[in-house]
C-alpha cells in the first residue's frame, strides 16, 4: 500500500500547479501518458482499479475521523471526460460519503444572488467528499468568453469595470483559502483534451446511437470559441492555482490515464490528511466491555428446556 501511495504522489505531482505564475497551457501535451504508451492501457486500468481500493479505505477514515470535507473541482471543455471520470474514480466510494453536483446555467434565483451562492450551499459536510461538476470557475470561463452572460448578472452597474476578472480570480483565491482554513480541503482538476480529440468524441456521439443523447448542438457552437476558452483557462490556472488549493492540469485525450490521474490526486490528498480512526477514550472501553460481556452470557446460555421459537 505504501508503494501505492508512493506512486500515486509521483504521478499526482507531475500535473500538479500550486503557484500560477509561470504556467503556460501548452506545456502540458493533452496526449501525455507521463511514459506510458497505449499498450499500457490494461496495467493502467489494474493500477487504477487498485487505486480505487486504497481510495475506499481512506474514505471510510474521513467518514468516521468526520473532522475533513474534500471539495473536488472538474472543470473541461464539452467531451474531455468529467462524467466518466468521476463515475470511475468515485465507484469504490460510499455513497453516503460523496455527494456530486452538476452546475448548469444559473437560474433566475441564483442570479438575485452573488456567485458563489449557489456553490456554497452545495460545499460538502465534515468526513465527506463533494464533487463539483463544473463550478465557480464557469464564473470566469464561460462568463469571460460570452460577455452577454456577464451582462445578465444583474450587478450594478459600477461595479463592472475592467479589474472584473481580477477581482473575481482574487475573490475566489480568498474562498478558497477560507475553505482551507476550515477544514475542507479543495483539489481542482482541468481535464486538457484536444480539440482533435474534442472533434473524434463529438463524431462517435452522432455515429454511436447509444450515445447520441450525449450530443448537443451547444456544445458544437462553443467549440467554435476554442482559443477563446484555452485563453481563458490558462490564465484560470495562472491566477487561481495555489499551495492551498492546486490545480492538476490533466491530459485528457486518453480516458484511461486522466482516471488514474485523478484518482491518484485524490488519494495523495487524502493521504496528506493523516486520517484515522476515532480512539475509543478509557470509559468508552469499559463500556464497550460491558457491552460484550452481556451479549456474550445473554447469547451463550440459553436456559436449559426451554422451547426454541
Ligand atoms: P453533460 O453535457 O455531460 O451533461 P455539462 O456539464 O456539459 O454536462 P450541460 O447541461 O451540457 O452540462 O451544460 C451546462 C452549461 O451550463 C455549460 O454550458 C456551462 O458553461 C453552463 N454554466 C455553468 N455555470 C455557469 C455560469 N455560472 N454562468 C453561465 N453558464 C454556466
Ligand atoms: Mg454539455
Amino acid at each position: 500500500m505504501k508503494k501505492l501511495i508512493r506512486q500515486a504522489r509521483r504521478l499526482a505531482k507531475r500535473y500538479r500547479i500550486s503557484d500560477g505564475d509561470d504556467f503556460r497551457l501548452k506545456s502540458v501535451d493533452p496526449g501525455d501518458m507521463a511514459g506510458f504508451d497505449s499498450d499500457d492501457k490494461e496495467a493502467g486500468q489494474e493500477k487504477l482499479a487498485e487505486g480505487i481500493e486504497l481510495l475506499t479505505r481512506l474514505q471510510d477514515k474521513l467518514y468516521a475521523q468526520d473532522r475533513w470535507a474534500v471539495l473536488l473541482i472538474f472543470q473541461a471543455m464539452d467531451a474531455a471526460g468529467k462524467d466518466g471520470a468521476i463515475k470511475h474514480v468515485m465507484s469504490g466510494v460510499n455513497p453516503q460519503g460523496c455527494e456530486v453536483h452538476a452546475f448548469k446555467s444559473p437560474t433566475s434565483e441564483d442570479l438575485d444572488h452573488d456567485y458563489l451562492w449557489r456553490c456554497m450551499k452545495r460545499l460538502p459536510e465534515r468526513g465527506r467528499i463533494g464533487i463539483f461538476n463544473r463550478s465557480h470557475y464557469e464564473e470566469t470561463l464561460v462568463v469571460r468568453v460570452h460577455p452577454a452572460i456577464l451582462a445578465k448578472q444583474k450587478l450594478p452597474e459600477r461595479l463592472v469595470t475592467d479589474d472584473i476578472w481580477k477581482e473575481r480570480y482574487q475573490d475566489i483565491r480568498t474562498f478558497e483559502r477560507y475553505l482551507t482554513r476550515n477544514g475542507v480541503v479543495v483539489r481542482k482538476f482541468f481535464l486538457h483534451v484536444s480539440k482533435k480529440e474534442q472533434r473524434r468524441r463529438f463524431l462517435e456521439r452522432l455515429e454511436n446511437p447509444e450515445k447520441n443523447w450525449k450530443f448537443s448542438g451547444a456544445d458544437l457552437a462553443e467549440r467554435g470559441f476554442w482559443d477563446d476558452y484555452m485563453e481563458a483557462y490558462e490564465e484560470m490556472v495562472r491566477r487561481t492555482a495555489t499551495p492551498e488549493a492546486p490545480w492538476y492540469v490533466v491530459p485528457a485525450d486518453n480516458k484511461w490515464f486522466t482516471r488514474l490521474v485523478v484518482a491518484a490526486a485524490v488519494i495523495d490528498a487524502l493521504d496528506g490528511l493523516d486520517l484515522h480512526y476515532p480512539k475509543v477514550t478509557a470509559e468508552q472501553e469499559r463500556a464497550l466491555q460491558a457491552a460484550r460481556r452481556d451479549l456474550r452470557g445473554g447469547a451463550a446460555r440459553p436456559k436449559r428446556g426451554a422451547r426454541r421459537a
